[in-house]
């Protein structure tokens, strides 16, 4: 599944392409038909994401939503685009721009699509923890969630009420990179050790948004060990179950928590409390 810096790029982009200008919007696979219709030939202000949630805003106060969630993509291509191939639930078409290409884009299998009012946006966001990405993000609120919580903090971390746009492959690195425990609880994490978390995440999210990539792994610590996967990120732990170490050498162990993945290193990231500092 994306994680946030692949929805903030999107909105950036589609910000870049689309906003300041009429957009046809149309649903060529049906689904999303009604809901085209009510922005389809409206001006696009902008676009923003909030964790993994993308928002279109139309200056008629009504926005769309969409969450990629599994499967979900958007293709974009300069225009004139042909016809949609395979099942597009949107396809948005900038008209307003008088320079460069007219941009379109396809989305095809989102696990959400819809159009909201601003009272449903204020709901979700509202609902939604803080956005390492977003400049209004507040880390206290983050805090609060997690100091008094008997849920493990590998739980907590991929937990959207709690932070917003953290998925599975930052969430164990994260982690490593802090020598914690993914089992240690929210209650035993100590203040300063979140405020290292919440910096360090802020700056390994931003440079995904900037590389278009996931970049964790420091540069002391990658001696030439392949990544998990073709075009995948180099990674410390995450998908490198059995492999060793890329600090200390002892296998990589993997558990599933609360039905996904988790991958970490017992060695680097013992279990109970640690002294900090
Ligand atoms: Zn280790």
């Amino acid at each position: 599944m994306p994680e946030g810096h692949t929805l903030h790029r999107l909105a950036r982009l589609h910000h870049k392409r689309f906003a300041g200008g009429v957009v046809r919007v149309s649903s060529p696979q049906g689904r999303f038909a009604d809901g085209a219709a009510l922005v389809d030939g409206h001006v696009l202000v902008r676009a923003e994401a909030w964790g993994k949630h993308l928002l279109h805003r139309y200056e008629s106060g009504l926005f769309v939503h969409v969450h990629l969630g599994l499967y979900g993509t958007f293709t974009e291509t300069a225009g004139p685009l042909g016809d949609p191939v395979g099942q597009v639930r949107m396809r948005m078409i900038g008209t307003g721009r008088a320079e460069g290409p007219l941009w379109g884009t396809d989305l095809r299998g989102p696990s959400a699509c819809e159009v909201l009012h601003e009272p449903e946006v204020t709901a979700l966001t509202t609902r939604l923890g803080p956005d390492p990405l977003r400049r209004d993000a507040d880390p206290d609120r983050a805090w609060h969630r997690i100091h008094r919580s008997a849920r493990p903090i590998a739980a907590l971390l991929m937990d959207q009420s709690v932070v917003a746009g953290i998925g599975n492959v930052y969430r164990a690195e994260l982690l490593f990179r802090h020598h914690i425990s993914p089992h240690r609880t929210g209650r035993a994490l100590h203040r300063d050790e979140w405020d290292e978390m919440w910096t360090d995440l802020v700056d390994l999210m931003r440079l995904g948004v900037r590389r278009g990539k996931i970049v964790v792994v420091r540069p002391e610590h990658d001696h030439g060990a392949p990544s998990y996967a073709e075009n995948k990120p180099r990674t410390y732990v995450y998908r490198r179950t059995g492999d060793p170490c890329r600090i200390c050498a002892t296998p990589i162990h993997h558990t599933v928590l609360e039905s996904r993945n988790l991958f970490w290193c017992p060695t680097c990231q013992p279990d109970g409390e640690q002294a900090t500092g």
